[in-house]
């Protein structure tokens, strides 16, 4: 599987649009602009500077489907008829209050009935942060909790389950991200519950495993007997993790030994080991692969080739962020693989730590801005248009 081919990652975009993307990338190479520009940014509008329009036409764009459901149906429109599904992904973060967390299990039901309306949206995905404390998470996960925490923590469940229960209701296939390790128990244990209660005979609930945790595999393999123990299906979305730096400081700062993998090359032989048993266990467990790794992806996709599988075996996935990695997922639908991006939206002041991440992801500290770059650049020259 080759994923160098630029024509078909950006037949989807303008000149114009490739030199704005270009333009935008090289912004994430100036150090001071990533590290204060989401800050800066958020609090020039909480002030009311007239910046919305600014962020809204640059890298909101770029890493956004819009404001609401409504505003991602033209770029999930344009995905689908490329042969990529899109996962509204409602990325509000920061408020922690029970409004708003009610507010929020209304917004992901409506992206779950969408899923059931329209083939372009092929899963539906939450994380458990944005309808939970994080507080109450972390207490959850050491078991040390009050009777009222006890009963807040019922809350999540019940909110939780709300959810689950609309996806299978629904026939809406349903992830749930994974956050950092000190909250990460009692997500993994609620999920497991869902995954008992509704993927009985369909895997419907996704839980999902970050490779870069020394802990995974054995998990996972664990996870595997007890399914089988069960008698129940089960979803894994893998990934190898967004909080490395986060989860090394926090070991350091508390002296627990350190939950990730040493480097990056163990966590990418973890990642393809955890891929390697899913695919053997393929009866019992569908995945789909959260990544922008041209090696594991192209490994999977030889796995189901070589496996004479048809390549749109609804049991593997692969999916990207939307605006970075159209190489992988242009290249694989192309081909006939099931793909997916996750699209997120939601009030531009809301998803800005979302854009944050990515701005860092991309930058010339994180070592990422050449990749997405230079596919940018290959293109522009390929059209003649540099
Ligand atoms: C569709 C999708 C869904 C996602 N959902 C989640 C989610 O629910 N939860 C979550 O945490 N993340 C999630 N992510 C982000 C993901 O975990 C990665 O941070 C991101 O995709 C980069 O990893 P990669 O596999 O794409 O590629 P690569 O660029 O090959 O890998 C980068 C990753 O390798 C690991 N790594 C880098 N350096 C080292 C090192 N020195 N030692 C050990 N490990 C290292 C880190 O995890 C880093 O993010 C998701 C990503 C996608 C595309």
């Amino acid at each position: 599987m080759q994923f160098d081919n630029t024509e078909v990652a950006f037949k989807h975009k303008s000149n114009t649009e490739l030199k704005q993307a270009k333009w935008l990338f090289s912004m994430f190479n100036k150090p001071l602009l990533v590290k204060y520009g989401p800050s800066a940014t958020a609090f020039a509008l909480r002030i009311g500077l007239p910046l919305k329009s600014m962020v809204k036409n640059t890298i909101f764009r770029h890493f956004c489907g819009g404001e609401s459901i409504d505003d991602c149906g033209k770029t999930a429109d344009m995905l689908h008829k490329r042969g990529v599904g899109s996962i509204l992904d409602y990325s509000v973060e920061g408020a922690e209050d029970e409004k708003t967390f009610e507010a929020n299990v209304k917004e992901i039901e409506r992206t779950i009935l969408e899923a059931q309306k329209e083939a372009k949206y092929p899963f539906a995905v939450f994380k458990v942060t944005g309808i939970a404390r994080f507080q109450l998470l972390q207490r959850a996960s050491t078991g040390d909790l009050s009777t009222k925490e006890n009963e807040e923590l019922n809350e999540v469940k019940s909110r939780i389950d709300y959810l689950c229960n609309a996806a299978v209701e629904n026939q809406v296939r349903l992830f749930i991200d994974a956050e950092e390790t000190w909250i990460q128990d009692i997500i993994d244990d609620m999920v497991f519950e869902m995954m008992k209660k509704y993927n009985s005979s369909h895997a419907w609930i996704y839980n999902t495993l970050q490779m870069y945790r020394v802990d995974r595999l054995e998990y996972l393999s664990k996870r595997i007997a007890k399914a089988k123990e069960l008698n129940i299906k089960l979803g894994y979305k893998l990934v190898r993790g967004a909080y490395m730096e986060k989860e090394r400081e926090r070991a350091k700062e508390h002296g627990y030994s350190d939950p990730i993998q040493p480097t990056k090359q163990v966590t990418d032989d973890n990642f393809d080991a955890a891929l390697n048993m899913c695919f053997d266990e393929r009866d019992l467990v569908s995945i789909c692969l959260g990544t922008h790794n041209e090696k594991s992806s192209a490994l999977l996709a030889s796995k189901i080739t070589e496996a004479g599988l048809p390549l749109h075996d609804e049991r593997f996935y692969f999916a990207q962020l939307f605006g970075m990695s159209d190489n992988i997922s242009f290249n694989l639908a192309e081909k006939g693989y099931n793909v997916a991006k996750y699209l997120p939206y939601g009030p531009v002041r809301a998803v800005l730590p979302y854009l944050g991440r990515r701005a860092e992801e991309n930058s010339s500290v994180a070592g990422q801005v050449g990749r997405e770059m230079s596919l940018i650049v290959n293109e522009l020259k390929r059209r003649k248009a540099l």
